[in-house]
């Protein structure tokens, strides 16, 4: 699934495609891709509007739009491609906008996860997310609080998207590892240098990640080159790169946690 920096990979790329142009026609082939308004509620509104802008949330993608907002979230398998005049419908096509260029913006998602938004007002889909760990106004100090706040192991915690927003489950290994924090260490234990260096490594994946135009791991997001950066996603068995101890891999809740025995030591 991608996470915050592909998202912002795809937006970047994405936006010069699409920003003043005006939305003609949606087609909407798969209906349940949308979570809401109604499929023909959709079509008429979103139809004669022009997108402004498009940002990132979390891991949602933002077209700001003339009166409405149309939020998407590609989950495990969806992507986003603009196409010439020339396109016609490929399989696995959920949605495709035709823009006043005449060129396709298309929405595919094999797998069915992702989904679309179109609402007046984003907060109705982002009210619950965490604040954005790029954020200028998202401190150290914050990040303490908010841990102290909890008495849940970081991995999971991190995971929460109502707790931080953006991180999934191989930038929370690899932030975890660059801050020398053992994934099962409880949030409230945590101390404040230890939140200091937590806060760190997360900017710093974070931005070496968007830098590498994130990480390819499959065939879905492409083009990333992040994994040839990996410290301890995947790595398991082979030496970590700071102390040559085989880095361990363990499940904590569903998710393949990925850490360095020796780096992370278990404090509690
Ligand atoms: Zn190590």
């Amino acid at each position: 699934m991608p996470e915050l920096p592909e998202v912002e990979t795809i937006v970047r790329v994405l936006r010069p495609c699409l920003v003043g142009k005006t939305i003609l026609k949606a087609e909407l082939l798969w209906p349940r891709a949308l979570a809401m308004p109604s499929p023909a509620e959709f079509t008429r509104r979103i139809k004669g509007q022009r997108i402004i802008d498009l940002t990132r949330r979390a891991k949602f993608l933002h077209l700001h739009l003339s009166n409405d907002h149309l939020l998407i979230h590609l989950r495990m398998s969806g992507a986003l491609l603009v196409k010439e005049n020339t396109y016609r419908s490929a399989k696995h096509d959920r949605l495709i906008l035709t823009l006043s260029d005449a060129s396709f913006f298309v929405f595919n998602d094999p797998r069915k996860f992702g989904r679309v938004w179109l609402v007046e007002d984003p907060q109705r889909v982002f009210s619950e997310l965490g604040p954005e760990p790029l954020d200028a106004g998202f401190t150290p100090q914050m990040l303490f609080e908010r841990l102290r706040a909890r008495r849940r192991q970081l991995k999971p915690l991190l995971l929460d998207q109502t707790f931080i927003a953006g991180l999934g489950n191989i930038y929370t290994d690899e932030v975890l590892h660059l801050a020398k924090l053992h994934p099962l260490t409880l949030s409230n234990l945590v101390t404040v240098d230890q939140v200091e260096c937590l806060w760190r490594a997360m900017r710093e994946v974070l931005e070496e990640g968007i830098q590498c135009n994130g990480a390819s791991i499959d065939w879905v997001y492409r083009g990333g080159e992040f994994q040839y950066l990996f410290r301890v996603y995947g790595r398991d068995g082979e030496p970590c790169l700071v102390c040559g101890t085989p880095i361990e891999r363990i499940v904590i809740g569903q998710r393949g946690t990925h850490f360095c025995p020796t780096c992370q030591s278990y404090r509690s």
